[in-house]
């Protein structure tokens, strides 16, 4: 499928004249965030709750979440017209399972047909990281040419990768396209959560930076961003700090001498960090690929909000026009309007939701 010719969902009963709202869900370790977006982007409901607030059932809380969503856009007078979520892990978007998800404790969930048993409308799943890249896609239709040949990787809790090559998003054989946090990074190197050593994850994501930094006997930071504030004056900060962008970078320009993109678009939470990781990112990626092009290395415009944006525009029931443009920007002012600035999760991958 490229992103110019998602199949779209037809509202279920066309001859209602309430006005058409679509639900989104974003579905993470820690929290399942949700929202209503009516045509235009704005967010008419939105709800958070933490992933195994129900009796420890990441199901459960997504049902509980979408529920309470459809309840309240019905409320405003507007009705649900689809869904659409993003989930980590080994997305089927084509089967609507999710065939693995360690974070969530899920495997072979039914997603898709349960929420349509539940709800009795269209419901669309992708993987996070290209629900994503969709939505960053969407708020960069004037760019158009630099989002036919893109990789999006949002670094939160893990680290991930969309790839978007000739115009279409790359899911692979089985839906395990991405899974760029844990390419290895090289031999005899750290354990990662997933059982392998050397991943990129477990340098590069926000919960193991901050693991690694009270490994080394760092004290003074407690959060990310307060770690990236003391880079200049504690070794500790600058020493995993640098160990991240090498992580990324060895990971990174391997991918770009493979798939030659116009652009790496880093979001997630950690992307807030901002210059201080941008620069030193694209000067290591540029380091590496020597004589071949490098391409454009940007941080998220979306930031934390671009799987949430994303499972939204999986939803829309309208063909994809230049209006997305519109819709990813007013769904991020509106998202920020009504939600507080999300802090960037800084547990350690040890004490994950355990
Ligand atoms: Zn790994």
């Amino acid at each position: 499928m490229t992103l110019d010719a998602a199949t779209p969902a037809r509202p279920h009963d066309t001859a209602d004249s309430r006005p058409m709202a679509r639900i989104a869900v974003d579905v993470g370790g820690t929290t399942v965030k949700g929202a209503a977006f009516t045509h235009d982007g704005s967010v008419i409901a939105h709800c958070t709750m933490a992933t195994f607030a129900a009796h420890r059932d990441a199901l459960g809380s997504v049902r509980a979440v979408v529920a309470r969503l459809v309840s309240e856009v019905g409320a405003t007078g507007a009705r649900a017209t689809g869904i659409g979520v993003a989930s980590p892990g080994l997305v089927d978007a084509a089967r609507g399972r999710v065939v693995y998800a360690a974070n969530l404790g899920w495997a072979d969930v039914d997603l898709v047909p349960a929420l349509v048993d539940d709800f009795g409308l269209p419901v669309r799943i992708e993987h996070d990281a290209r629900a994503g890249a969709i939505a960053e896609r969407a708020a960069h239709r004037n760019e158009a040419a630099a989002y036919r040949e893109f990789i999006f990787v949002p670094i939160g809790t893990g680290v991930a990768a969309a790839v978007v090559t000739s115009g279409a998003l790359v899911h692979g054989a089985t839906g395990g396209a991405g899974e760029f946090g844990h390419m290895p990074i090289g031999p005899g190197r750290e354990l990662c959560g997933c059982g392998q050593r050397g991943c990129i994850e477990a340098y590069a994501s926000a919960s193991s930076v901050l693991r690694r930094y009270r490994a080394r006997g760092g004290v003074g930071a407690t959060t990310t961003p307060e770690l990236v504030a003391s880079l200049a004056h504690d070794a500790d900060a600058a020493s995993v700090w640098a160990d991240l962008i090498e992580a990324l970078a060895i990971g990174l320009g391997s991918l770009s001498a493979v798939l030659d993109p116009a652009r790496i678009v880093i979001g997630g939470g950690l992307s807030q960090a901002g210059a201080s990781l941008i620069d030193p990112l694209r000067a290591a990626i540029d380091a590496k690929l020597g004589w071949r092009a490098t391409p454009t290395v940007v941080q998220s415009a979306l930031g934390s909000h671009s799987g949430l944006i994303g499972a939204g525009l999986l939803s829309d029931d309208r063909p994809v026009t230049s209006r997305f443009a519109v819709t990813a920007a007013s769904a991020l002012s509106s998202l920020r309007a009504v939600a507080p600035v999300e802090p960037v999760v800084l547990r350690p991958i040890d004490s994950h939701h355990q």
